[in-house]
């Protein structure tokens, strides 16, 4: 989606897109400095909590990337990943923010929390590099973390390689002990017909199916739909994006899982996450 929306702006060229442009260069020529001094200490991983419908105990936690540049100030992860994405930076930032991830992990458990198990984003082009598996064993390897409690999520974008490429390379991944779900599921291009081939754990439901609930009975009979097909195939479902207690008292009513969005909480640093007491001992 990334690259088609970069056609269209070499396309229908403004004085505006240029603008767009000069910034992208400059955040990408940012983010090589960031690499070359040896790390992303302008980066930082924040955890946005994952509860349990039923019980509404924390499950898990989602780790997104945070980039608060000295002069930039603090830029969105959907400007700066995209651009990391198409100039290869995805590489070592993604392994820089699993490796993150997998440090707070240990220490939480290290600290007495009971486990707790956390999220990680593969971006397509991490997801498409050979060095994948190796990179993910080091990491875990490195940090001691124990690979039932890592999640990857993935996108259903990532199998524009073809049905069988991709249900071998999650096969790979579950392999390595960890636990996989689909982000964004119902916005991708395919329907991922061959759901019941897939060897997930998960289907996270697209905020934007969640956003528009109470207007529109497409979005609640899709949901529904996804609901009644994951427990079918002995899937998990989470929604994201819950911002109102209405959303949550319709998800509850339809069987959905877990939740992960404002309602619950922001996406929270580590010491945060301690203070408000959401980590459990
Ligand atoms: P995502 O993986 O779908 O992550 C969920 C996004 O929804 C996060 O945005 C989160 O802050 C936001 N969100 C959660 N709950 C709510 C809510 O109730 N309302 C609203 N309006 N938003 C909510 P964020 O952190 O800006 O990240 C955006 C995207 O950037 C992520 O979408 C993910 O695709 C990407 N991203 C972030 N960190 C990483 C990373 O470490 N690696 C990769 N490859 N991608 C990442
Ligand atoms: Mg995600
Ligand atoms: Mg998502
Ligand atoms: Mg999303």
């Amino acid at each position: 989606r990334a690259k088609e929306k970069g056609k269209n702006h070499y396309q229908f060229y403004t004085p505006d897109m240029n603008e767009t442009n000069m910034r992208r260069v400059l955040l990408e020529k940012e983010m090589h400095k960031a690499l070359e001094k040896g790390g992303f200490e302008s980066c930082m991983v924040v955890y946005q909590p994952q509860v349990n419908v039923a019980t509404g105990l924390l499950t898990g936690v989602e780790a997104l990337l945070r980039w608060d540049h000295r002069e930039l100030g603090i830029i969105s992860p959907s400007e700066f990943i995209p651009i990391a994405e198409e100039s290869g930076l995805i590489v070592p930032l993604g392994k820089w923010a699993l490796r993150m991830a997998c440090l707070q992990n240990v220490a939480w458990r290290k600290a007495g929390y009971l486990p707790v198990r956390v999220s990680v984003n593969l971006s397509p082009r991490q997801f498409r590099d050979e060095r994948l598996m190796g990179m993910i064993e080091e990491v875990l390897e490195e940090t001691g973390m124990d690979p039932a409690c890592l999640e990857l999520e993935i996108t259903e974008n990532m199998a524009v390689q073809g049905a069988d490429y991709f249900v071998r390379k999650l096969a790979e991944l579950r392999s390595l002990g960890v636990q996989l779900s689909i982000d964004d599921f119902g916005t991708g291009y395919s329907s991922l017909s061959y759901l019941n081939k897939l060897p997930v754990h998960k289907l996270k439901i697209d905020r934007s199916f969640i956003r528009d609930l109470n207007t529109s009975v497409e979005n609640a009979e899709i949901i529904t739909s996804i609901i009644s097909m994951a427990h079918k195939l002995n899937l998990k479902v989470i929604a994201e994006g819950v911002e109102t207690e209405e959303q949550l008292n319709w998800l509850a009513g339809n069987g959905c899982d877990e939740i992960q969005g404002f309602l619950i909480s922001r996406p929270l640093q580590a010491a945060q996450l301690e203070r408000k007491g959401m980590l459990r001992r």
